[in-house]
This record gives C-alpha cells, sequence and structure tokens, in this order.
C-alpha cells in the first residue's frame, strides 16, 4: 500500500501474525490432514513429473539475490540493475526478452505545475506468440523501500521465515512464476501454450508507467496470473477488489489587496475549500472519498490566487466509479462558477474496480482445484487493496493476482516471506498452466 495510490494487497499483517502462521507453515509440511493426504496421492504421475523439477533452492536464491537489490520505484540504478538481472535470469525461458521504455508521466508540485516523473524500464518477453491459447504472467520489479531506506538487508526470523525487502512483494513471486515456466517449458504440453511476462517498474505508485503496456499484453490472452503475495499468509487469494483513483485539482483565482480591493479578488483556497466540502458529499459506502492535502494560499494580506487540492476515491464498482466521475464534473462546473475561478484536473481513476465475473471465478475454481491437489487448500477473499491485477481485469480478461509467495507484513520493515512457499506455490503455478494449456475452458 503506498501513501498515494494504495497499491499491493493492502491487507497489512502484523508481525504478530508471524507466530499465528507458523503452524500453519508447518501444517503444510508436516500435518497434512487424512483428506489433504489422500488428496496428495490423487497427484497424477504426469503431474508429479510436471512440478518434479522445481528447484526450491534455487528459487531461494534468485529471491535474496533480487531482494539485494534495492529497488524503490524512484531508485532508477537500482530498477536499470534489476533490470538486467532479470533479463539474463528470463533468458532461460524460450522467446526474447526486451526491455520497454516506460510511458510518459506528469505529477503536479505544490505550485501547480506539471512536471515529468522519471521511471524505470520494464521487462517482456514473449513465447510461441502464435499458439491459439495464449497466458499473461505479469510481476513488478519495484519496492516501496526507497534507496535511502534503512531496510536494505535480511534477517531470519526463524527457520523457514526469512524477512527482507520486497522478498513477498514481490521478488518471491517473481522466483515462483520464472521456476513454474521453467517446469513447464521443459514438459511435453509446453507447445501447446504461448504466454507474454511482463515485470514493470512502477507498480507500487500506481503503474502510470505501464498502463498501457498492460492493456497492450492483455489483449488476446485466455487467462492471466499476477504474482502478488497471498492476501493472508495461509495461501488465501485476493479476490474482488475495488479501485483507486488519484487527483489533483488546480485552482486558479485572481489575487488582490485584502483590504483596498478585496472584491477583485478570486479566493482559491475558499474554492478549494468549497470543493472538500462537495467532495465528501459524493462520498457513498460504494464509493469512499478522501480529500487529503490543501496546498497554495499567500500572504494574510492577499486574497490568495492558486491552491491544490489532492483527494483519493475507492470506487468498489465499475458503475461506482462512473457515477462518482459525472458527480465530479458537475461539482466543479459549479464551484467554477459560485467561485469565479478555474479548475485544472489531473489524474483519475488509475486502478479501476475489479469484479469476479463468471470466467474469473472458474480460474479461481481451477486454481483451487489445484491447490487440492497439491494437498494445499486455498480459499480467497475480497479486499480493498489494489495491483495491476484491476488493470488486467478491466481488459475482460480472467485474472487471479495473488499468485506469489505466502508472507506478509508488506509495506514494512517486518515484511517476511514464508520460503517453503517459494516451491509450492510455484507447483500451483505449473499445474494451473498445464490444465490451461490441456484446454480446460474457463
Ligand atoms: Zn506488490
Amino acid at each position: 500500500m503506498t501513501t498515494q495510490s494504495g497499491n499491493c494487497n493492502g491487507d497489512m499483517h502484523p508481525i504478530a501474525h508471524i507466530y499465528q502462521l507458523l503452524p500453519c507453515r508447518r501444517g503444510w509440511k508436516d500435518h497434512r490432514t487424512p483428506l489433504e493426504q489422500l488428496q496428495m496421492k490423487q497427484l497424477d504421475a504426469q503431474s508429479e513429473a510436471l512440478i518434479a523439477p522445481i528447484d526450491q533452492a534455487a528459487m531461494l536464491e534468485d529471491a535474496q539475490s533480487w531482494s539485494a537489490i534495492n529497488t524503490g520505484t524512484a531508485n532508477l540504478d537500482g530498477l536499470a540493475e534489476m533490470a538486467g538481472t532479470l533479463a539474463d535470469a528470463f533468458t532461460a525461458l524460450p522467446g526474447d526478452v526486451k526491455l520497454v521504455e516506460p510511458a510518459p508521466v506528469t505529477a503536479v508540485g505544490a505550485d501547480g505545475r506539471e512536471f515529468d516523473k522519471q521511471h524505470g524500464q520494464h521487462l517482456t518477453l514473449s513465447v510461441r506468440p502464435n499458439a491459439e491459447r495464449r497466458l499473461l504472467f505479469t510481476g513488478h520489479m519495484d519496492t516501496v523501500f526507497p534507496k535511502e531506506s534503512s531496510f536494505q538487508n535480511q534477517t531470519w526470523l526463524e527457520d523457514g521465515v526469512l524477512n527482507g525487502p520486497g522478498l513477498a512483494d514481490m521478488k518471491g513471486g517473481i522466483a515462483v512464476f520464472l521456476h513454474a515456466l521453467k517446469a513447464v517449458e521443459q514438459s511435453e504440453f509446453a507447445h501447446r501454450i504461448g504466454y507474454d511476462v511482463l515485470i514493470n517498474s512502477d507498480e507500487e505508485t500506481g503503474s502510470l508507467a505501464s498502463a498501457p503496456l498492460i492493456e497492450t499484453m492483455a489483449q488476446g490472452k485466455y487467462a492471466a496470473l499476477t504474482y502478488e503475495p497471498s492476501a493472508l499468509p495461509d495461501g488465501t487469494l485476493a479476490h474482488a477488489r475495488g479501485g483507486s483513483g488519484n487527483y489533483s485539482l488546480i485552482i486558479t483565482g485572481k489575487s488582490a489587496h485584502a483590504g483596498r480591493n478585496p472584491q477583485d479578488g478570486r479566493n482559491a483556497i475558499v474554492a478549494a475549500a468549497s470543493l472538500v466540502l462537495g467532495l465528501k458529499q459524493l462520498q457513498t459506502d460504494e464509493c469512499p472519498v478522501n480529500p487529503a492535502k490543501i496546498e497554495g494560499g499567500a500572504a494574510n494580506n492577499v486574497v490568495p490566487d492558486h491552491a491544490v487540492l489532492r483527494f483519493n476515491i475507492r470506487p468498489k464498482s465499475p458503475d461506482a466509479a462512473q457515477q462518482f466521475e459525472a458527480a465530479l464534473a458537475a461539482l466543479v462546473g459549479d464551484v467554477k462558477q459560485a467561485h469565479e475561478v478555474d479548475i485544472h484536473q489531473h489524474g483519475g481513476i488509475s486502478r479501476p474496480p475489479k469484479p469476479v465475473d463468471r470466467k474469473a471465478q472458474r480460474l479461481f475454481d481451477l486454481v483451487r482445484d489445484c491447490g487440492a491437489s497439491l494437498g494445499q487448500t486455498i480459499g480467497w477473499q475480497s479486499t480493498g487493496g489494489v495491483c495491476d491485477g484491476n488493470n488486467i481485469a478491466s481488459c475482460g480478461v480472467p485474472v487471479v493476482d495473488t499468485m506469489g509467495v505466502r508472507g506478509g507484513a508488506i509495506h514494512s520493515s517486518d515484511e517476511y516471506m514464508i520460503v517453503d512457499s517459494l516451491s509450492e506455490r510455484a507447483a500451483l503455478s505449473a499445474l494451473v498452466i498445464h490444465r490451461l494449456a490441456s484446454g480446460e475452458e474457463l
């Protein structure tokens, strides 16, 4: 969850959760219920052969070496190093790895001026693009921890639980899909399926520099898997997600002397205040609105001619998002007229709400079934957090977006990864890919 955009899962887990999850971790390893053991035996020989090459030690080595590279979204040097390292790692798969320039993104300063925001390159890979059925795998290489963050190192909290920046969110997840795909490529059914991989560099600030690329790459895909960490440390997936929008309203009035001719002034701060009150009126259960900051103003003896108002919305459905946008346009028009100011709108909804439709539900069911055959019990729950899964779903592509490792306390220096979950989730992905390659209909 970022301060501005609220990304990733948004489901924070205090460190205390580690102690709650440990029995669960052992439960997967050592204490399977008789039913689960029975289900485990149901793994057919083909599936056994498919997951056999998954190399837990190699996965951990990848996740640890990637965590050691600082990739805060604004750390362009770190991101460049990471992109190069990932490009090398992904040459293990067929197809050409490409580094793609970020889309231009502007932000608004406190003075109301727009400026360019720099981002790192994104990594893409296309494998068998002419296959009839194609999938999309996505992850992000950036983290919320800036270059100057004090959280740079890894610490074993105890056997099997590793604390470190980006391990769960989501360098461990990148290892999960890389190794799942390596296993798939060694199987005889690999030729039946094509896929694209996208690892973007700006997910943690809302994917503004990769949104057009996500949209392009989602086109024509049968299904997508995104490797955010599980919503809960027990492996629970995030199901439906609300959306998120970030706005800046730049208000320009007219300055005047506060004593001599205040009637000639047009007060931008008063107009901003009026917008704030109006925005709170627009809030509904279906669309929380959070006016977050007013910047601007002038000296006490000057009618201020400038203000910037920033706010976030969390629409729970596409309808709620549409209704808000229409109501906002009307509110801005009213305030413009009433206060005789100019209002320029910057930003908007960058994460559309992600309802789970019939096809997406079938993909969830498929993941659950594949988990069951591995002896993993997989459930799901809705969340207020957002991620690239929102953008993929808005292209009409079924997506499960928490296929990454089990872990928790993401976006804090307590972030941890449950190490066994690397191979556990890679096996899960490999089975899901196998079923989709075998013609499973969604
Ligand atoms: Zn993430």
